[in-house]
């Protein structure tokens, strides 16, 4: 078929194929929706999804994020019947590491991470370097760990999501950039590249442009900005065993390091505002990374093997957002996930489903009322 030369319809087209696209598009079909996933580039997964560090951890991110996160663990401990063959979550545990100075924020993270980690606990310097011997004496004041924290399987769980999209009867489309929407008729038409859909539902899951794709629609923007984040690995010494070490970040989130399939994944857990892109890393940042992980460990970097960055895009109070937008029918936002976006996806598409199906247990109200976009259009 030419593009354009069908009108395809549906119950919902749901824009952008990373783990919130999917997420929802899954949970929609299991809900008897007709559901059309459309994806600009050639594979799901291709932006911000396929770029993170992978991590479980519900000592992260702020008080919503962490009871996200928690909500999510079942899902991913015991996903449906065929979602995966293998475990989505595998140990590996989290742990912030302090300097002397930093000691008293140290405190304030433990007791925070307790409120959802009860088992979150002290290590003095000694147990911490008995878990991760690289770690230098004289930088290394105390640290925290959260023995909880799992590695997330990304490839199995997109796997998961799209197999279970076409078992209900959705769609994926690839290189099927949305380029126009309009409401008529009490419909969305959705142009594409892909050709044209219709549907009474379109959800925003565009991640790094999900300002953009509300802009096609006449919607003026919530305020989102992507913020690039760097990743590259490094060879460990010779020797050095690293596969049980957990992540290691600085407990003001200036580094992390953790192992990733016999490499040191390495990161200056950067922040850096950026246009939504395909984004890449900058020479700069990496050189902050090798100086702030050299002072901490006794960790020789003299090459990096592969280097990449990712946007995670955050909405101006750090939290998600969910929900219908007030100010048209029918358009859905499912964007903002920050740096959490894997771990939260199982929670965050339940919610979506759960309000599209119209029912919305009272005692989720506040939570709602915590993700609803109205929220960042007031005083705009
Ligand atoms: C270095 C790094 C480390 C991270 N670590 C973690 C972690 O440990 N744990 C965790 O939970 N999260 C982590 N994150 C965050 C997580 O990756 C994101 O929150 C999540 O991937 C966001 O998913 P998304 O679906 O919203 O966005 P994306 O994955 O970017 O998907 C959006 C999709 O929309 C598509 N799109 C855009 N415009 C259009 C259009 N016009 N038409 C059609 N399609 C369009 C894009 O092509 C893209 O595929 C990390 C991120 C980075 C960068």
């Amino acid at each position: 078929m030419s593009p354009g030369a069908e009108t395809r319809t549906a119950d919902a087209v749901v824009i952008g194929a990373g783990i919130a696209g999917a997420s929802a598009a899954f949970a929609l079909a299991r809900d008897g929706l007709r559901v059309v996933l459309l994806e600009r580039e050639s594979q799901p997964a291709y932006h911000t999804t396929g770029r993170s560090a992978a991590l479980f951890i519900k000592s992260y991110g702020n008080a919503l994020i962490r009871r996200l996160t928690v909500a999510s663990e079942p899902f991913y401990d015991e996903p449906p019947a065929g979602f995966s063959e293998v475990p989505l979550l595998t140990p590996r545990g989290f742990m912030f590491i302090a300097r002397r100075d930093q000691c008293e924020r140290l405190e304030e993270e433990l007791a925070l991470a307790r409120r959802f980690v009860p088992a979150a606990r002290f290590l003095d310097a000694q147990e911490a370097r008995a878990m991760v011997p690289l770690l230098r004496p004289d930088y290394l004041a105390a640290a925290m760990l959260d023995p909880e924290a799992r590695d997330l399987d990304v490839g199995a769980i997109m796997g998961g999501y799209l197999r279970g999209l076409r078992a209900g009867g959705g769609a994926l489309f690839c290189d099927a950039e949305v380029l126009d929407l309009r409401r008529e008729g009490g419909v969305w038409r959705v142009e594409s590249r892909a050709g044209r859909f219709e549907a009474p539902l379109v959800i925003d899951a565009a991640g790094p442009w999900a300002d953009e794709i509300a802009g096609l629609a006449g919607l003026a923007p919530l305020g989102l900005v992507p913020k690039r984040r760097t990743a590259f690995l490094v060879d460990p010494p010779p020797g050095t065993e690293i596969g049980s070490w957990p992540l290691v970040a600085d407990v003001e989130e200036r580094f992390y390091i953790k192992p990733d399939a016999g490499r040191i994944l390495c990161s200056p857990a950067d922040e850096t505002p950026s246009p939504p892109c395909d984004a890449a890393p900058e020479e700069l940042d990496i050189a902050i990374a090798v100086d702030r992980i050299q002072r901490a460990f006794d960790l020789p970097i003299r090459h990096v093997r592969h280097r990449w960055a990712g946007l995670r895009t955050f909405a101006p109070d750090n939290t998600p957002v969910l929900g219908f937008d007030p100010r048209t029918d029918g358009f859905f936002w499912l964007a903002g996930q920050g740096g959490y976006g894997i771990q939260t996806a199982p929670a965050m598409a339940g919610l979506a489903a759960a309000l599209l199906a119209g029912g919305s247990a009272d005692e989720m109200r506040e939570l709602y009322a915590a993700l609803d976009p109205a929220r960042l259009l007031s005083g705009r």
